[in-house]
């Protein structure tokens, strides 16, 4: 899921400043699960909005995915009138919010942070960098872009001691340690071997938006 947390309140107090009725949009999905942009944390700063800033309005809504047009369309209606839509999806759906509302000006309430997982409660981290080219087949499901500090594709380099990089020793686990504990486990400790070419990153960046077409979705 996408990793986010919400921008500090004295940021969002600068976005909305100069609009008197505000749309607080949550999104039901990433966002939601880590605890940063749902229903719940929709109603929580709206409420500290209302507080710091009484003379305005805030309304507040969340639909499934801010990323699908059809859950924006939902809230075209709800929008209407209000002059400022603080969204509180993933960058993709703030921007996806906006293209759609186009009369609307929309900002970020959160950061984005990152393709990742919940490790524990309240403790998430990433764990793709949507490269575009996995590789997860050659390292034991392990991701190296997002685990190694350096996205080696072959390594350990000299800097892992004792499980963990030499970036932050104390802090950050050594990745290529976790693919080779991960394929020792799996018994294929012979993919270590292999040398793996660097990536074509041109297809990442190669300008503009990157996208996936399929002729066989419905229209
Ligand atoms: S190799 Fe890593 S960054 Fe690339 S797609 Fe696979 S998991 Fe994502
Ligand atoms: S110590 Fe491990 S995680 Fe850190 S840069 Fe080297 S290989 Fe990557």
């Amino acid at each position: 899921m996408i990793i986010a947390e919400r921008k500090p309140i004295e940021d969002i107090r600068r976005m909305v400043e100069g609009h008197d009725r505000v749309l607080v949009l949550g999104c039901g999905t990433c966002v939601a699960v880590c605890m940063a942009g749902g229903e719940k944390e929709v109603a929580i700063l709206a409420s500290a909005l209302r507080m710091a800033e009484p003379e305005k309005e805030f309304k507040e809504a969340t639909i499934e995915r801010q990323c699908e047009r059809e859950f924006i369309e939902e809230v075209r209606t709800t929008s209407d009138g209000y002059d400022l839509i603080l969204s509180l999806a993933c960058g993709a759906g703030v921007g996806f919010t906006a293209e759609l509302l186009e009369e609307h000006r929309v900002v970020p309430g959160l950061n984005t942070k990152s393709i990742g997982v919940a490790e524990q409660p309240g403790n998430w981290s990433e764990r793709c960098l949507a490269c575009g080219e996995c590789v997860l087949d050659l390292t034991g499901a392990v991701c190296p872009i997002a685990r190694c500090s350096k996205s080696l594709l072959n390594g350990p380099c000299g800097g892992s001691q004792d499980g963990m990089c030499e970036i932050d020793p104390k802090n950050v686990q050594c990745g290529w340690q976790i693919i080779y504990d991960r394929l020792a486990k799996l018994g294929r400790l012979d993919l270590m071997e292999e040398n793996r070419p660097p990536k074509d990153w041109s297809a990442a960046h190669a300008g503009g938006p990157r996208r996936v077409l399929r002729e066989d979705a419905e229209p």
